[in-house]
């Protein structure tokens, strides 16, 4: 059998980083076992339809190198994998679930519901739809239906049955069949709602492991039931319902309000895909060599469904940026530094100098966690800075001009090309001379030539701006100084 795992997100918004996190255990699985990994698009819910969040979905696959291997521009023998192209699939399985008593038409208007869910809220009891229409003989049915009255189809749940989920993560989960609603399967739109949709569709793609969030669990006995009666029971997919992401400060889901929950958020700050999907893999998941550090490949390899080592199962998984910093850090320090050239070169979009990174690499691949770090750290070397009093005030020299006079004076008179050794020794010495420590001198240049106080190497720095550029900066810092009467 052919491992067929899929992801079906609603183009709804923008893509959310917890959508990355499952599609990652789909693709992984699927991989695993030469299997494939199906994209479809639940697009049944035109109200919150947005035009163009397809795009987006294909865009963040393959920027996390996530790609499916059908679906709907990737094509594929099961498709369309558009739900919205499907329509006539679903109509034609649910006049079958009516025909067999399993589901049935329902004329109720908005009113009554709304009326029978105010009447349950005062009596306290769960909102449910009561039946109604259930006893509707084929003759009242035949009239309603050609005076046009707008109509659903709900799915008929029995009550009183055990309805057993057998779950990867949270084992059997059973549910009782009186406590579910009878679920409304196709719309008055004529579109499925998302059960139907998700059941006729994971069966006729073949779907062997559905990975999904565990906010799915409770809607799954339903599909079950759906299973049962269109005779599938034998085509049931193993189900994996995957802890929520969650906020790592608060009670309660990773929101969207929180900046980082949308996939955007990493490609501006400069994660690196493959970091990001580190990081996912290990908040729910123990590597069995202990190594929190691995690459999707050795996720692939390591991964075992069963027994599937959660580390916090259905408590959720705390989503701690700060530790996907150091993760992207890690990876930032490991790549060959043409990889990151290229990588900053692809990110700094509108960069004034892109033939000029390649030479910094190295001086700041220690020093920076993303790739957006890149920018204030370097700015200077490309256009003059702009000097703030308050970091001059930061260094740990009192007659801040005085001393940058002398510092002048000697840059000018320095031998050219200035010398590593020779331009430690010269202000070394000088620092000597004058009673102060070194590293201040040092922070002092560093500050003259740049505006900040961090910086990559300082000699290095002054390098890549050249010796002329470093004399007219250091002057330009004294009548700066001077002009806010620094002494
Ligand atoms: N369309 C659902 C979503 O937006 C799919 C849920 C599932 O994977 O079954 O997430």
């Amino acid at each position: 059998m052919e491992v067929r795992t899929r992801i079906a997100p609603s183009p709804t918004g923008y893509p959310h980083i917890a959508t990355i996190y499952q599609v990652m255990f789909d693709f992984v699985f699927a991989k695993k076992y030469n299997g494939k990994f199906i994209l479809r698009i639940e697009d049944t819910d035109r109200a919150r339809f947005v035009e163009g969040a397809e795009q987006v979905i294909f865009d963040s696959l393959k920027w996390f190198g996530l790609e499916p291997d059908e679906g709907p521009v990737w094509g594929g023998e099961y498709g369309p994998y558009r739900q919205s192209e499907r329509l006539d699939i679903y109509q034609k399985y649910a006049k079958q679930l009516i025909e067999q008593g399993n589901a049935y038409y329902c004329f109720c208007s908005k009113e009554r519901l709304e009326e029978l869910r105010t009447k349950q809220q005062k009596e306290k009891k769960a909102p449910m739809y009561d039946k109604n229409c259930v006893t509707l003989s084929k003759e009242e049915i035949e009239k309603k239906l050609s005076s046009s009255i707008p109509y659903v189809i709900r799915l008929n749940v029995p009550k009183n049955q055990k309805i057993i989920v057998s779950d990867v993560v949270a084992g059997d989960v059973v549910f009782d069949s009186s406590q579910i609603d009878d679920q409304v399967l196709i719309k008055s739109d004529g579109f499925p709602t998302y059960h139907m949709g998700v059941v006729v569709d994971d069966y006729l793609m073949k779907i062997t492991h559905v990975f999904r969030g565990t906010e799915w669990l409770p809607s799954t006995p339903k599909h079950i039931l759906l299973y049962k009666f269109l005779g599938w029971e034998d085509s049931v997919p193993k189900y994996a319902h995957l802890p929520l992401l969650l906020d790592p400060e608060g009670a309660g889901k990773l929101s969207k309000r929180k900046g980082h929950a949308s996939v955007d958020f990493y490609k501006q700050e400069g994660y690196l895909p493959e970091a990001v999907l580190n990081f996912l893999a290990n908040i729910v998941w123990n590597h069995p060599d202990g190594q929190e550090i691995f690459t999707l490949k050795e996720f692939e390899k390591a991964f075992e469904l069963e027994p599937f080592k959660m580390e916090v199962k259905s408590q959720g998984a705390r989503f701690d940026i700060r530790k996907l910093e150091w993760m992207n850090g890690e990876y930032i320090r490991k790549m060959p530094d043409e990889e990151l050239t290229k990588r900053l070169q692809e990110f700094l979009v509108d960069h004034p100098a892109k033939d000029r990174i390649a030479p910094l690499v190295p001086l700041i691949k220690e020093r920076i966690k993303k790739l957006s770090d890149f920018i204030p750290l370097t700015d200077f070397l490309f256009e003059k800075p702009e000097y703030d009093l308050s970091i001059f005030e930061k260094l740990k020299i009192k007659n801040l001009n005085e001393v940058l006079n002398k510092v002048f004076e000697d840059l000018k008179v320095m031998e050219k090309p200035w010398k590593s050794e020779n331009f430690e020794k010269t202000f070394r010495n000088f620092a000597e001379k004058s009673g102060l420590k070194a590293g201040d001198v040092f922070q002092l240049i560093r500050v003259a030539v740049s505006g900040q106080i961090v910086t990559p190497p300082l000699f290095e720095s002054v390098k890549i701006l050249g010796e002329d550029e470093v004399i007219e900066r250091v002057n330009e810092a004294l009548v700066f100084l001077k002009s806010n009467r620094v002494a």
